[in-house]
């Protein structure tokens, strides 16, 4: 439901990039299953890959061998709802008078209706109904008339939402982060070179260290020798907006974030979760992958009499359930998923721990199986506040009809699932754990009060939408 895509951007002394590309797209699976791109440039020409399916399986060594050059990004992007198609597999290219443009985009804008418009006016043909497509061309028109740091701000200040970017520019590489910091983008040092993207979990894979986050609003240029980087704050933040999801979902637990290494923000979550509405059954388990961290900082936190087990298996063969279409194949896809460990279930209390209830065709299943599986009681605790209202940050949504919290009460909820209790996280729990305050998260989907100006949806701050316009644009 929730926009996730993987961006990366390299820059090497001298080493082929495309293998490193590859290997930290491997690392970014996770964020994108549709389609996944590399564009590299090597001081003459820009290179290209892009293809439908999963890393392994859209590069071979032929194709890693053609892509040349010591610099270029990379991108994995994951499945829209229904139809699957080619429009936005990325990197997206251009080359136009002054150079080659390549963009990886994981964000969503809210605004590309009048940028196209007008661009479009203006001469420009898309492709595709993309919003990277627009960036690229605004981005590319900019380029005509200016340098890159002021072709880059001035987009900045028309494009509105939210987006993290890596691009080449000809064999430059660079990093965008959105002034509100929605999606992560981090640096990552590496022996001969320097590498953007959107988790450290794939700096961790090249070898590298990661050097810090990239700030909202800066714009980061790798040196196309692979000797350092300079950054711009382009644009000043008072308030940020990182999506709280990442944490409880999205990203890898083993990545930094925000400063903060995922599964610890996970078990903290977890032992917030004891601490507002514990409850003492035999056993505590979490529902794999997604629950584990927080079921083992919820057992932690409770007595020591509380067990915690496996309780559920899962087979790894099976594709996400969000990718199914229908209902039917939701829930039988939850059955072939997962399957109950006997001797941890029968005949006892048991809480299960997920990170999220989104539709809630998973827990209704769970609850089933424990129960066939012979369990007594079975409390389920989840470790996000209840989804009300659609992502806009996002391109796969569950609309406000399929979210079963959107209009029902938790006791609702819980009768709907068939569980002895249910319990949500609270909202505060939430900032506490990220360290952060709720002003600085992105919590639209919990609160249906967006950090942006979205037509129709309630906004929870002073919104100030850049003038579109190329003209208006000040520099
Ligand atoms: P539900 O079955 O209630 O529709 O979805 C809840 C399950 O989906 C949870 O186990 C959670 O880990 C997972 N989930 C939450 N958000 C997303 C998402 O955006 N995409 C996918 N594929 N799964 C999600
Ligand atoms: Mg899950």
């Amino acid at each position: 439901m929730h926009e996730k895509c993987g961006v990366v951007g390299i820059s090497t002394a001298d080493r082929d990039v495309a293998r490193p590309l590859y290997y930290s797209l491997y690392a970014l699976q996770h964020r994108g299953q549709e389609s996944a791109g590399i564009v590299t440039h090597d001081g003459f020409q820009q290179y290209e890959h892009v293809e439908m399916g999963l890393v392994g399986d859209v590069f071979d060594e032929s194709d890693l061998d053609s892509l040349n050059g010591s610099n270029g990004i990379g991108h994995v992007r994951y499945p829209t709802s229904g139809s699957v198609n080619n429009c936005c597999a990325q990197p997206f290219s251009v080359s136009f008078k002054s150079g080659s443009l390549g963009l990886a985009h994981n964000g969503n804008l809210i605004n590309t209706g009048e940028i196209r418009e007008e661009l479009a006016a203006l001469g420009h043909a898309f492709t595709s109904d993309g919003d990277t497509e627009v960036i690229a061309h605004d981005l590319a028109r900019n380029l005509l008339e200016e340098d890159l740091v002021r072709a880059v701000k001035r987009t900045m200040s028309r494009i509105h939402g939210s987006y993290s970017l890596t691009i080449t520019h000809d064999e430059t590489v660079l990093g965008v982060r959105d002034p509100q910091g929605n999606r992560p983008l981090c640096i990552g040092e590496l022996d001969d070179g320097y590498v953007l993207a959107s988790e450290s979990a794939a700096i961790d894979t090249l070898d590298g260290d990661l050097v810090r986050d990239v700030r909202p609003g800066e714009l980061v240029v790798l040196h196309d020798d692979g000797s350092g980087f300079d950054t711009y704050q382009l644009v000043e933040t008072e308030q940020t907006a990182h999506c709280f999801f990442e944490h409880v979902y999205f990203a890898r637990p083993d990545s930094v974030i925000d400063d903060e290494l995922v599964y610890e923000v996970r078990r903290d979550l977890g032992g917030a979760l004891w601490e507002e509405s514990g409850i003492e059954t035999d056993v505590v388990m979490p529902v794999p992958d997604s629950g584990r961290a927080f079921a083992s900082g919820y057992a932690d936190a409770a007595p020591d009499g509380v067990d915690f087990a496996e309780g559920l298996m899962k087979n790894r063969y099976v594709g996400r359930t969000f990718i199914m279409p229908t209902q039917d194949e939701r829930e039988r896809a939850v059955r072939l998923k997962l399957n109950p460990i006997k001797s941890t279930v029968e005949g006892k209390t048991v809480t299960v721990i997920d990170d999220s209830i989104v539709r809630g065709t998973t827990s209704s299943q769970l609850v089933e199986l424990l129960y066939e599986a012979g369990a007594e009681e079975v409390h389920v605790r989840i470790g996000a506040p209840p989804i009300v209202a659609p992502c806009y940050m996002g391109i796969d949504m569950a609309s406000r009809d399929e979210l079963i919290a959107a209009d029902r009460s938790v006791e609702e909820i819980r009768d709907e699932i068939q569980a002895d209790s249910l319990s949500y996280l609270s909202i505060e729990a939430i900032a506490d754990a990220l360290g952060t305050s709720d002003s600085d998260l992105c919590l639209g989907c919990v609160t249906g009060e967006y950090p942006y100006d979205i037509e129709g949806e309630q906004t929870d701050r002073e919104v100030t939408r850049p003038a579109v316009g190329h003209s208006s644009a000040d520099d």
